[in-house]
């Protein structure tokens, strides 16, 4: 008899006929099948490892032997080699159904991650992080200069990070770019700021896409205020139009003069700057809430003379400063400002939920002794709080406000804060 619960190893030679414990138990049925979706889903990214990985192989074959492709009766020219790659390429995408830039990018990808980030690929290989996350590896050492010290940095970090989900995952990639790339954020940020623009695109059906690429503090303040438009709205009896029709609609009556923009509530965002920063003795990156990284002049400039812009200072040594005791149920306006920036989103995993529209939770009740402190309070959505409070789901807070979840079916991970 295999022993319960089943190896996932025996999945692919396991009958499900002849399941070898008691499927007349719930929790049995429960377990079993929540280790086959486990193991598909770790099988699928070995699948798409090996695919990449042999796609990549072909080409390389393909450069070595151009013979294969084109008919040479000497030492190949460029153009020919040119053609015989095409030729490779276009052969992969007919037997795969798949577009050729796909073949190209994917042979990219699979060179990017062997070449520098060897765990990951070997990660990747075994079904260890979802390809989602290995391609978003790839995208990132493809945006960042070759150099040995940070695609190590980089390779150990995406390992560490590997369960997370994909949104997760992509926002701790940009952060540690900002801080691997060997050019300063300042720097780039001028070069980037240059070619901010505004465009329009047809759509089918009567409609029209508008964008405009601005600096994250503007994006995030046009954001906030246009949200906080909608949600005033949403509120006003007889109205049936969905948050992001609000939104759009806000945005639109303003652009085209059919509603006056100082009627907007005022939002203010929170950048959580370094103390030595903000004297200027240090160029480390500030963090602008809902966003990430953003350069230190840019900080500084927004900190002195725009009052939408909440600073938190953070403490060259330790950022501890600002736990307070346990005197109220209600946290006081600073802490919940810098829980606020420690948690970006709801705590929950994989919740990419602002913190602006999350509650404060008191890890361990306020009731069962738990105190009103950074230690113990971490933002929920609502809906999450209520999977918290009123479901079979457990959750500890560790220092650092490091949270250990554990599901109704033992299934634990644990979410830190974003990094600052
Ligand atoms: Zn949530």
């Amino acid at each position: 008899m295999s022993s319960y619960p089943p190896d996932v190893e025996d999945f692919d030679v396991f009958d499900v006929s002849e399941r070898p414990w008691d499927e007349s138990l719930p929790d049995a049925r429960i377990h079993f099948d929540l280790g086959r979706a486990e193991f598909a889903g770790s099988q699928l990214a070995r699948a798409a490892a090996e695919q990449m990985g042999a796609i990549a192989r072909v080409l390389d074959e393909a450069r070595r032997h151009p013979e294969i492709y084109v008919a040479l009766d000497d030492e190949p020219t460029k153009r020919q080699l040119g053609i015989a790659m095409d030729a490779a390429i276009a052969d992969i995408a007919m037997r795969l159904s798949m577009a050729e830039g796909t073949v190209v990018a994917q042979a990219h990808q699979a060179d990017l991650l062997r070449q520098r980030a060897p765990q990951v690929w070997g990660a990747f290989r075994e079904g260890e992080i979802s390809a989602a996350n290995a391609r978003c590896v790839a995208a990132t050492l493809d945006s960042l200069p070759e150099n040995a010290a940070t695609d190590t940095a980089l390779d150990a970090k995406a390992i560490e990070w590997a369960v997370l989900p994909p949104a997760r995952f992509k926002g701790r990639m940009h952060t540690l770019r900002e801080r691997l790339h060997p050019i300063s954020l300042t720097e780039r940020h001028q070069e980037a700021a240059k070619g901010r623009r505004m465009w329009r695109e047809n759509d089918r059906d009567g409609m029209a896409w508008l964008g405009v690429q601005v600096t994250a503090p503007d994006a995030e303040m046009a954001w906030q205020r246009a949200d906080s438009m909608a949600r005033h709205l949403a509120e006003q009896p007889g109205e049936t139009r969905t948050l992001d029709q609000l939104r759009a609609d806000v945005v639109a009556d303003i652009l085209t003069g059919r509603l006056d923009p100082a009627t907007a509530p005022h939002a203010t965002v929170g950048v959580l700057i370094p103390m030595m920063t903000l004297l200027s003795l240090s160029e480390e990156p500030a963090t602008l809430d809902g966003y990430g990284p953003i350069d230190a002049d840019t900080a500084r400039k927004l900190t002195k003379h725009a009052p939408s812009f909440h600073r938190i200072l953070t403490h060259p040594v330790s950022s501890t400063i600002l736990d307070v005791d346990r005197t109220s149920y209600r946290p006081p306006a600073d802490l919940k400002r810098w829980l606020a920036l420690r948690d970006g989103t709801c705590r929950f995993f994989g919740c990419g939920r602002s913190a602006r529209y999350c509650d404060v939770d008191h890890t361990k009740g306020w009731a069962q002794g738990g105190p009103t402190s950074a230690t113990n309070l971490a933002h929920l959505s609502e809906r999450h709080h209520t999977v918290k409070t009123e479901s079979l789901w457990k959750v500890e807070q560790g220092p650092g406000g490091i949270l250990t979840w554990t599901s109704p079916t033992g299934a634990i991970r644990t979410t830190d804060p974003p990094p600052f």
